[in-house]
């Protein structure tokens, strides 16, 4: 008796000790991150001391974060999933990739443009921090109200003075799906047979490359992503601070439509094991604290309007009128951009 007794109680003990290892696995997220800064760490560890909820990472560039979720398909691990550009976004939202999310913290706390997929079903995807697309010119070989929109750099006074990188990369096509928004597909095509006449050379490298081109006069104006050009601000190498001295920039299109602005973003994906915890990381990602991590480890905007940030290269940059564009729209017209672009030969 005594001795079947000790083996329930045994059973007992056993039964207990799986089901708190089957919780403790329970209590963790995956994320499939395209980012990859120091603070993300701390952001991390702070998550976890919050919610107890522990973070496995896997972090790869974007391209092979999609690649991984195409393969893994129904069985794949990922909870949430953080990526860079409206346009790679919307990419990964109409493979359904994601799955909607209803939230009233995310609802009013990321403002409705930055928010992407159809809203009736509750967004697929939330902007985390924004970056604009500035234009940096030469100082010496261009003059700074020629080059003050992004129409005029298709203009013909810009002849032979144009860089920027593919046509086809997310960040350009972005812009030019928020083109499209603003001024139409005739209009936006015409700026792009514009700015294929206009180059100095054929598009290239990607956005330090140009700020670079234009510092050693190769290119008279480009167009960058804003936290490429205040990397170069902060850069404590020689070389960057004398290229940044010699480039210029300008918030574009600021007497009209504003400066075109996208975002780092992140989603839960289609068949999160953890759904709960997926939506309560998206979430914290809005609180004050965690919006200033984001933003600042790579130099960008908080999303959440009311946070600021100490960041003293953007503020030296001062304060501009962003373009309101919704990145659902910026997304859904980047077939007709590229469709616009091969036309067009801009490679
Ligand atoms: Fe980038």
């Amino acid at each position: 008796m005594s001795i079947s007794l000790r083996y329930v109680a045994a059973a007992v003990l056993l039964a207990v000790a799986a089901g708190t290892s089957v919780h403790a696995q329970d209590n963790v997220l995956n994320l499939y991150s395209a980012r990859h800064y120091q603070t993300d760490q701390m952001l991390y560890d702070q998550f976890t001391k919050q919610t107890g909820i522990r973070i496995n990472r896997i972090e790869a560039d974007d391209n092979a974060l999609l690649e991984r979720l195409r393969t893994e398909g129904r069985n794949s691990p990922a909870d949430v999933i953080l990526m860079v550009d409206a346009a790679r976004l919307w990419r990964a939202q109409v493979e359904g990739l994601f799955q909607p999310v209803r939230s009233k913290v995310l609802e009013e706390r990321i403002p409705q443009n930055l928010r992407g997929g159809d809203e009736g079903q509750g967004a697929q995807w939330f902007g985390f921090s924004t970056r604009a697309r500035i234009i940096v010119y030469n100082k010496v070989s261009v003059k700074r109200e020629d080059v003050a929109t992004y129409e005029s750099l298709a203009d013909p006074k810009n002849k032979g003075k144009v860089c920027t990188r593919s046509g086809s990369h997310p960040y350009m096509l972005s812009l030019i799906g928020a083109m499209i928004e603003r001024n139409g597909e005739p209009a936006t095509e015409k700026w792009a047979q514009g700015m294929v006449a206009n180059f100095a050379r054929p598009p290239r490298g990607g956005d330090t490359d140009q700020i670079n081109g234009v510092a050693s006069g190769e290119c008279g104006v480009a167009l960058a992503n804003s936290y490429y050009y205040a990397r170069m601000l902060r850069s404590p190498r020689t070389e960057d601070r004398e290229a940044i001295n010699k480039v210029g920039f300008v918030w574009p299109n600021q007497e009209t439509t504003g400066t075109h602005i996208n975002v780092a973003g992140g989603a839960v994906a289609r068949n999160a094991p953890h759904r709960e915890a997926a939506v309560k990381f998206l979430e914290y990602l809005t609180s004050d604290e965690a919006q200033a991590y984001f933003a600042n480890g790579n130099n960008e905007w908080p999303a959440v309007p009311a946070v600021t940030v100490k960041n003293p290269a953007l503020q030296g940059m001062g304060k501009f009128k962003a373009e309101n564009v919704n990145v659902t729209a910026i997304g859904k017209n980047q077939v007709a951009a590229q469709k616009i672009l091969d036309r067009a030969g801009y490679k």
